[in-house]
């Protein structure tokens, strides 16, 4: 009842990053992990696409920001603090300010708000309770919003393949809608062959809500919508709120893609747009070395190749009431100098309290850990408790080598 099946590292990301109920012990410290775009990067991808959205300018500073607002010439402003995470409507700033979306009149405004957000860190339902800081902020045209609904396109296990879902209840308090009024989300999968078919386009933007000629533009709409899904190979694209103005337009007025890693080969331009700086730093610099590696809240650092062993390891360790702190996944092809690194990451964290090294020796070869650790251990003045655990391709070899030359406590096969 309380248990997941992931396939691969992958797999398991996925899992953290969505948090189950079923993983309360693998509490993950930072839910980011793939890249995210800010919306203003998403919203470029989007204008390339044909996908209505308002004009807009970004600054990193307060007086960027009123210059943009004056160069704008729009009868209202509204004001985006640019971070990595949604709820920012209601979100609030550690400088006081409420709200991480404003609309004004005044270019001015503009100018004092900007400089209440930059700089400063917003917390939203979405982010640590300390918030993200504030590093950009998007000055766009604000259009009146007569009626906000929700859409997405995304993966799903469930269905095979990509799903539109969508709510004629959109905005701030989707959440809200799908947990009390779940009758109002509307899903309709995609056959990947024919893509979305003007009936299913159709159908979505009745269910949203949009009448009459409305209800064509709300499908082309859709339709520009899973164009982009295809071209960025994204694994989700979220709009809320999609809306509708008064002069009868259907508006993106919010953007966020998710992006399928794999793809990153093809997605060069994408993947340049990267902004690392909301990353965790020992996630990235295990990424550096190719190493998977996740952040968890317990003590006991872990070790080991393949994520369906990381998994069982860091199962066993909740069973005997132990916490991971960490999942760090070596993989397949790895070497020397990458166990030596790995070493140093786990021992750069003062939460690690002892590491467990668990591998399987398939493709990995056992001495090559065995040395990596050996060389770490010297090198870097392990004050940690270590246990190793090496089964597999020349693990027998290794266990005499260690017996011998190093004061390495290694468990009996
Ligand atoms: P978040 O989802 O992070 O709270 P949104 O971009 O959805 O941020 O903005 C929050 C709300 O602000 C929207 O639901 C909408 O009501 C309003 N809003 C956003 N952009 C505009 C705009 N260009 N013009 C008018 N209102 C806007
Ligand atoms: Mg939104």
């Amino acid at each position: 009842q309380d248990r997941c099946l992931a396939d691969g590292a992958n797999g398991f990301l996925a899992v953290l990053q969505f948090k189950p109920k079923c993983l309360p012990h693998y509490r993950k410290r930072d839910p980011r992990r793939w890249l995210n775009l800010q919306e203003y990067q998403s919203k470029k991808l989007m204008q390339e696409s044909g996908v209505a959205v308002q004009r807009f300018y970004v600054a990193d500073t307060a007086s960027e920001a009123l210059e943009a607002a004056k160069r704008l010439n729009a009868k209202e402003i509204v004001l985006k603090a640019q971070i990595l995470a949604g709820g920012r409507g209601k979100g609030v700033f550690d400088s006081g300010l409420k709200g991480g979306v404003h609309l004004t009149k005044d270019p001015a405004v503009v100018g004092e708000l900007a400089n209440k957000m930059l700089g400063f860190n917003l917390t939203t339902k979405q982010t640590p309770k300390e918030g993200v800081k504030v590093k950009t902020v998007m000055v766009a045209e604000a259009l009146d919003i007569t009626r906000e609904t929700y859409f997405a396109i995304l993966m799903d296990r469930s269905f095979n393949g990509p799903v539109m879902v969508g709510s004629p209840q959109g905005g701030m308090d989707i959440e809200e809608v799908a947990a009390s009024t779940p009758e109002l989300i509307f899903k309709e999968a995609i056959d990947i062959f024919e893509g979305v078919r003007d009936d299913q386009a159709l159908r979505m933007a009745a269910n949203l809500g949009f009448k009459g000629a409305l209800q064509r533009q709300a499908a082309d709409q859709i339709k520009r919508l899973y164009d982009l899904f295809l071209k960025v190979d994204a694994t989700q694209v979220e709009v809320n709120p999609l809306g509708e103005t008064p002069e009868g337009q259907v508006v993106c007025f919010d953007a966020k893609i998710n992006f399928d890693d794999n793809a990153e080969f093809r997605q060069k331009n994408v993947f340049a747009m990267d902004d690392m700086t909301e990353a965790d730093p020992t996630e990235m610099a295990a990424a550096k070395w190719d190493l998977k590696y996740i952040g968890l809240d317990g003590n006991i650092a872990c070790f080991v190749n393949g994520a369906g062993l990381a998994m069982a390891t860091c199962d066993i360790i909740d069973l005997h009431g132990g916490k991971p702190a960490n999942f760090l996944d070596l993989g397949g092809g790895v070497k020397e100098k990458q166990v030596y690194e790995a070493f140093k990451l786990l021992t750069a964290d003062p939460k690690v309290e002892a590491i467990l090294v668990n591998i399987f020796g398939g493709i990995v070869n056992c001495a090559i850990i065995a040395n990596g650790i050996t060389k770490a251990c010297r090198e870097l003045e392990l004050k940690v408790p270590l246990v190793v655990r090496l089964e597999g391709k020349t693990a027998l070899d290794t266990h005499q080598h260690w017996n011998t030359c190093t004061k390495v406590f290694v468990l009996p096969l």
